[in-house]
């Protein structure tokens, strides 16, 4: 039996999981995401380094958070899994962690088993959930098992909030995930902006909305707004090549990420 009996992949159609694995140099892509991908790397070949900046911004926030103390991590969007996954990024400073991780595209689903090797002393669990439905996410009997929404929780939602226009509720979503996390949790993102590459910017969103994927770039003041009421870690709202770069890494300029990156806790 196959591994994808049962679950309707549309491969035929672009997606936006599949075409971020191809532009991170993965293999699980087809050639309706990869003909899409291309349009979008001969508008922009940033897009690559992009991808990768955007996995490095979460191993340096995972790791932050980590070592700040907190154990308890949701993933939403967490995309095709791409090594490290956030669980052995913050399951090597605190083999305790707890981690959920969440997306709605079926291919995500059936590579699961990936995201749930988890440390011995920790525990991963996988949710196929939609983030437009934070109740019903939340409601996910994996999620409960794993982690406990009474103590903190840092909530990632990397490279996913530009997939939910204005119009499909991307803020309410937000202060609805904000407003049933404790005290000390945190919330982490990035998103595509089109501050820094308008043009180029602007037509990747015309080639996501032609393969039928809405893609919404926010502006600094509009991604800032996400974070309302919470208090953002240094260096705020940056370039996400820009928070809090590794020493040892090259340097990698704003445009050549289109993206914001924050941080920030709950008071
Ligand atoms: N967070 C990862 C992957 C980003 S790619 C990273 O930053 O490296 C965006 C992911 O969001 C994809 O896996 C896609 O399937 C998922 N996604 C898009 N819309 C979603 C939605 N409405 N609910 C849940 N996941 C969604």
């Amino acid at each position: 039996m196959s591994r994808y009996d049962g679950v309707d992949l549309r491969l035929n159609v672009p997606h936006s999981a599949r075409m971020y694995d191809y532009y991170l140099g993965g293999f699980t892509n087809f050639a309706a995401d990869r003909e899409a991908a291309g349009h979008v790397l001969a508008s922009a070949s940033w897009v690559r380094e992009a991808a990768r900046a955007n996995r490095a911004f979460m191993h340096r926030s995972t790791r932050t958070l980590a070592r700040a103390g907190i154990d308890q991590f949701l993933d939403i969007g967490t995309g095709i899994p791409t090594s490290p996954n956030l669980h052995e990024v913050a399951q090597s400073i605190r083999p305790r962690a707890r981690v959920v991780y969440a997306d709605n595209d079926p291919i995500v689903l059936t590579h699961a088993q990936a995201l749930l090797t988890s440390s011995p002393e920790g525990r991963t669990a996988y949710v196929e959930a939609d983030v437009t439905d934070p109740g019903g996410l939340l409601a996910a009997p994996g999620l409960h098992g794993t982690i406990d929404l009474t103590r903190p929780v840092a909530l990632s939602l990397n490279a996913l909030l530009h997939f939910v226009p204005d119009a499909r509720g991307a803020y309410e979503l937000v202060e609805f995930l904000k407003s049933v996390l404790a005290p000390g949790s945190a919330l982490v993102m990035t998103h595509i902006t089109p501050d820094f590459a308008p043009e180029e910017v602007s037509r990747i969103v015309g080639i996501y909305e032609a393969a039928g994927t809405a893609l919404q770039a926010r502006t600094r003041a509009e991604f800032a707004r996400f974070f309302d009421g919470w208090t953002l870690l240094d260096p705020g709202v940056v370039p996400l090549p820009h928070w809090r770069p590794d020493p040892d890494e090259p340097p990698v300029p704003a445009a050549d990420a289109a993206g914001y990156a924050a941080v920030a806790l709950r008071p």
